[in-house]
């Protein structure tokens, strides 16, 4: 079974941003920037941001972080997001999800200019993907897409199984991977008989957030695993599939799969500065 690495794939995204972002600097003009909005102190939160700050800064691009308590009013977060809609120097704006329950979330992430809409979900840029014509994509189903496509995967002709409808993950890589010509499953929490789908499927997309939810006798010979969950169990962190419990038994049964972690989460966040970036040449092209 190949271990598909996602951490190398990450570093070598991450290095050609770098340089094109050290070339930017050289002739003089501005370099590319990022802005995250923060709402509440969730940890799980408060880290990735942090972690998104750091690549950002650590590839040469600006960073401004927004951190704002609960108590923030809806208005005054729109008021935020209005002013960096209208500064020039910003060229993405990022909210971290989950707001807190009591904000509209769908509301005040169509505030955003769907231009910076660094993680792709204003409704004009879902609606751009489902057209086909994607703006930006969200960055998880874009890292997914970019991970087969480094590793040679062939997905046109091959029947994909995506397993979770969310609109972060499942729903978007389900409408990238038919654009690709599979043919495509999309599973979720109302699916009955899970393994009988996954058992006839070529490439398996798991975005549930269950540990456990299939073992290795639930692919067939030489399927390709793609397990974008991040579980944290009292054994660490696994996937809905992946853990050093199974990957013995998955090495036997598939010809490629990508390890949690060192999977799919790097790709997600090489991908947002590539939207980053993207965003900025779009601006000044
Ligand atoms: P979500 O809770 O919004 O969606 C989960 C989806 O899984 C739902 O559509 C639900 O119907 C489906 N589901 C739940 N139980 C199921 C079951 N037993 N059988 C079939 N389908 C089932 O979650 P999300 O935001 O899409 O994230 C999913 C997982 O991916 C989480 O573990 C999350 O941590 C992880 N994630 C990883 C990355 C990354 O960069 N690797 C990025 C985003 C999310």
């Amino acid at each position: 079974m190949k271990i598909i690495d996602g951490k190398a794939c990450a570093q070598q995204i991450k290095d050609q941003i770098t340089k094109e972002v050290e070339m930017i600097r050289a002739i003089g003009f501005r370099v590319p920037k990022l802005a995250i909005i923060l709402v509440g102190d969730r940890p799980d939160s408060v880290s990735y941001v942090r972690s998104k700050e750091k690549t950002c800064k650590s590839l040469g691009m600006n960073c401004d972080t927004y951190l704002l308590p609960a108590t923030t009013s809806e208005r005054e977060i729109m008021d935020l997001i209005d002013r960096l809609n209208n500064d020039r120097t910003v060229d993405a704006i990022l909210i971290q999800l989950p707001l807190p329950e009591h904000y509209d979330s769908a509301k005040i992430l169509d505030f955003i200019d769907y231009k910076k809409d660094a993680d792709g979900l204003h409704l004009m840029n879902v609606g751009l993907l489902h057209l086909g014509e994607p703006y930006v994509m969200p960055c998880t189903p874009k890292g997914i897409i970019s991970l087969l496509e480094t590793n040679n995967i062939e997905v046109a002709g091959k029947h994909a199984v995506v397993i979770g409808r969310s609109q972060l993950v499942g729903e978007p890589t389900a409408q990238l991977l038919i654009r690709q010509n599979a043919t495509v499953t999309l599973c979720h929490s109302h699916t009955k008989n899970l393994s009988d789908i996954t058992r006839i499927g070529d490439i398996i997309i798991t975005a549930a957030g269950h540990p456990n939810l299939l073992k290795p006798e639930d692919f067939k010979e030489g399927a390709i695993l793609i397990d974008v969950a991040i579980n944290r169990t009292e054994e660490g962190l696994e996937g809905d599939v992946y853990s050093p419990r199974t990957r013995e038994a998955l090495e036997q049964r598939l010809s490629a799969a990508t390890p949690v972690p060192g999977g799919v989460g790097p790709m997600t966040i090489a991908m947002l500065m590539q939207n980053v970036l993207d965003m900025y040449k779009i601006k000044n092209a």
